[in-house]
Formats: structure tokens, C-alpha cells, sequence
């Protein structure tokens, strides 16, 4: 397979500023020299804390916030130097589905205007084009098509990210970007969702980046996983490589943290105590060695790679070295 989208060196810095003067008195460090490939028809699941810049990762991908530096490569070209104008046909092969499908949507529309709507921001008008492609794709996301004439108030919130899942496939895009898609649904509607995005992967030959904090969702979906802390990728690897061999102490404490039913008494564990530090005031050396148990004076001090230890599997700390 090959790539698709290519992210290298990528820094998001937020200045933070004092009040009064507008004077820069620091920085939030939410992205921090991202490397990641996401290949063509694959779901890269993402995962991480909360705070660990898994969003702004996301929207920086897709250019929704201009980064500090880097560059992301789109089918060959860097879409962080296109200009807006330059930006208008990426932006129908690249979209993102919202956490939210209750604020995503816009309740004064109905849902042939919400689907109508990419279209007519494309420039096309003809309603013999549009009209049975928002037929197909209703059809596709297993809705009826008496929905076209009603109200987003008037669906249950899986109904909600059904529609904003048909907006964001409308005009057939190549890559979507799918943030915490099901983390506000009921438990009982996830695996719906879930299903349906799998589906859709497959009938549209889509590329997605999957955020969630939820690993049992990202083990279902993903075909390879890459785990984020303070704004670092800190292993990447295929799924079952990432779930039975994992390297890093952090993806070990985020596997430890699931909850399991097992009378195994000796398996050690890692509890992560503590909070994310600040992105503000991020630890020297490695990030994860306030809380790492393995940690030595060299962690402290030395700032761990992103390596390779075996086939596709990446890792960022001093133990695989
Ligand atoms: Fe822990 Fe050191 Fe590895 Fe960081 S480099 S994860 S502190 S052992």
C-alpha cells in the first residue's frame, strides 16, 4: 500500500500571552516534531490521553488550524503552503466527522439542505447531479428517504452522526479524519457507528485517522494503532503487534489501565499516577519520565527517538534501544 498522507517534522506551538500588553510569555507545546504516514485504505487508529494533542494533530492534517511548522503531504504536495484558493479541491478529498453530532449539524436545516450543502460550497448547482447522489448516500448510511425532509432535532444522536457521516462522504473524499466520532453516543449505538465507518472504508476505498481515547473501539476499527503523549507520537505498530507486543511503558499503562476479569495474580502492572504534565511547561528528556517506572538519569535528561525495532512497529524510548 502505498502512502497517502505524509506528516514530517510537525510543530503546533500556541504563544501564550499576558493580558495586559499582548507580550508573548511562553508557549502551549501541543505538537512536537510529528512523524506518521497514514497509507492508502488504511484506519489509523490514534490514541492518547486526553490533552495529548490527538485533535489538534487531526485538524493540523487537514489544515483546520495552520501549524508552527512541518509539512503535510498530501498525494504528493504539501498542503500546509496552498493558499485557501489553492486549498478548495483538498478540501473535497479530505474531510472530518465531529465528536459531537449535536452541535455538528445545523439545526435549521434539513437534511437535504445539510447534504446539499457541500455541493453548492463546490460550485455545483445542478440538482441532476445532486439529487441522486444524496439518495445513494442516505441509502448508504441505512437511513430512509423521508429523512431528507426533516430536522436534525428530530433524530436520536446515532441518527445525528449517521447524517454527519453522509455529509462528510457526499463528495467522495479520499481521507477522513473521524475525531472521538462515538464517544458521545450511547454504548449501544457505538458498535453501530463503528460498523458503519468499517463499511464505508471498504464500498468508498476510504483513508482514515480514527481518534479515540477508547482502546477497545480503536482495537475493533484500526488496522494500525500510533499512541500520542504530550504531543509526541511514542510508538506506532500494527494492531495485533501494538495489543500483544508492545513496547513503550505508556501504550503498556494505557492496555493496563482497560479493565479485565483475570485471576492472574502475578502480572504486573503499570497504574499511571498522576496527571498529563503541562503542555505548557513539558519535562525534559522524556516526556513520559515523571511517570514512567523504568525511568534513569538518562531519561531525565536525553530526549528518546522515535526508532524502529522490528517490521512497521516503531518506538520511542531508551529500553528498545
Ligand atoms: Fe521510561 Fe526512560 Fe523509556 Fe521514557 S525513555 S519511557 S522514561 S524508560
Amino acid at each position: 500500500m502505498g502512502k497517502l498522507i505524509e506528516v514530517r517534522k510537525l510543530n503546533m506551538h500556541y504563544p501564550v500571552t499576558d493580558g495586559l500588553m499582548g507580550n508573548v510569555k511562553g508557549y502551549v507545546y501541543a505538537l512536537n516534531n510529528i512523524d506518521l504516514d497514514i497509507y492508502q485504505n488504511e484506519i489509523l487508529g490514534l490514541v492518547g490521553e486526553s490533552g495529548s494533542g490527538k485533535s489538534t494533530l487531526g485538524n493540523c492534517i487537514l489544515k483546520l488550524i495552520q501549524p508552527t511548522s512541518g509539512e503535510v503531504i498530501f498525494d504528493g504536495e504539501n498542503i500546509l503552503t496552498k493558499s485557501k484558493k489553492e486549498l478548495h479541491s483538498f478540501r473535497k478529498k479530505a474531510q472530518l466527522i465531529f465528536q459531537n453530532p449535536y452541535m455538528s449539524l445545523d439545526p435549521r436545516m434539513k437534511v437535504y439542505d445539510i447534504l446539499k450543502e457541500p455541493f453548492l460550497v463546490h460550485g455545483i448547482k445542478d440538482n441532476n447531479i445532486i439529487n441522486p447522489k444524496i439518495r445513494q448516500i442516505i441509502n448508504l448510511i441505512g437511513m430512509r428517504e423521508d429523512v431528507l425532509t426533516r430536522y436534525p432535532h428530530e433524530f436520536s444522536g446515532g441518527q445525528r452522526q449517521r447524517i454527519a457521516i453522509a455529509r462528510a462522504i457526499i463528495l467522495n473524499p479520499e481521507f477522513i479524519v473521524a475525531d472521538e466520532p462515538v464517544s458521545a453516543l450511547d454504548i449501544s449505538i457505538q458498535a453501530q457507528i463503528v460498523n458503519l465507518l468499517l463499511d464505508l472504508k471498504e464500498h468508498l476505498n476510504l483513508t482514515m485517522l480514527f481518534i479515540s481515547h477508547d482502546l477497545s473501539i480503536i482495537k475493533f476499527i484500526s488496522d494500525r494503532i500510533a499512541v500520542m503523549y504530550l504531543g509526541e507520537i511514542v510508538e506506532t505498530a500494527e494492531k495485533n503487534e501494538l495489543f500483544n507486543n508492545h513496547k513503550h511503558p505508556y501504550t503498556k499503562a494505557l492496555l493496563d489501565a482497560v479493565p479485565v476479569i483475570s485471576d492472574d495474580k502475578n502480572c504486573k502492572k503499570i497504574i499511571l499516577e498522576g496527571d498529563l504534565p503541562s503542555p505548557q511547561n513539558p519535562p525534559e528528556g522524556c516526556k513520559f519520565h515523571t511517570r514512567c517506572p523504568y525511568v534513569t538519569e538518562k531519561c531525565k535528561k536525553e530526549k528518546p527517538e522515535l526508532k524502529l525495532v522490528s517490521d512497521n512497529h516503531k518506538v520511542r524510548c531508551f529500553l528498545c534501544e
